[in-house]
């Protein structure tokens, strides 16, 4: 089974899939590619970070699930390759769940929402994004809320972390047992 978390910059959805895989080990998450520059902090293995030429080589050669533009990058979740009896995770944008909805309908799509906009804007700005792109993604989240709802993703409020990923597991545990998984 394909499961997406989507969710608006800041809301935390990389905290969430962390906490989610060490609690189910029969997650696999799904590491993407992208043409944006490495955060200072982040961790070099948070994406595997390529040159746009690379990137566009690999569409070129079909490597790639689903791939988007973001705010003037480049992401794409290269085709999953998941050990045998493994859920595949992906942490993707709304246009990548979207191309994942066309390719499986019967993908699990959980859109992930801030509490409200002031929290999500003092998330983005405790991360040392430039004012310019904390601007931006404040207003892409409106946008992505409005195609998530469109796709029927499920929405879960991210308040506190531990009641996210409980949800978040439920949803899971129903989706395995409605797909004869369970
Ligand atoms: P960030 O630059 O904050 O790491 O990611 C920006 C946006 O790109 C986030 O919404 C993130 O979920 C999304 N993203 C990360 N990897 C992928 C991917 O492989 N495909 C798509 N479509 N979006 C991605």
């Amino acid at each position: 089974m394909l499961i997406v978390i989507s969710g608006p910059g800041g809301v935390g959805k990389g905290t969430l899939v962390r906490h989610l895989v060490e609690r189910d080990p029969s997650l696999w998450l799904s590491r993407s590619c992208t043409t944006r520059p490495r955060r200072p902090g982040e961790a070099p293995d948070a994406y595997s970070f390529v040159d746009r030429e690379r990137f566009e080589a690999e569409i070129e050669r079909g490597r790639f699930l689903e791939w988007a533009e973001y705010l003037g990058q480049l992401y794409g979740t290269p085709v999953p390759e998941p050990p045998p009896g493994l859920d595949t995770l992906l942490e993707i944008d709304v246009q990548g769940a979207r191309q994942v909805h066309d390719r499986d309908p019967d993908a699990l799509l959980i859109f992930l929402v801030p509490p409200s906009s002031a929290e999500q804007e003092r998330r983005l700005r405790r991360r040392g994004d430039p004012d310019e792109v904390v601007r931006r993604r404040l207003a892409k989240a409106a946008e992505e809320a409005s195609v998530a709802a469109d796709l029927g993703a499920i929405e879960v409020v991210n308040d506190d972390l531990d009641s996210a990923v409980d949800e978040v597991a439920t949803l899971i545990a129903r989706a395995r047992a409605a797909r004869g998984q369970g």
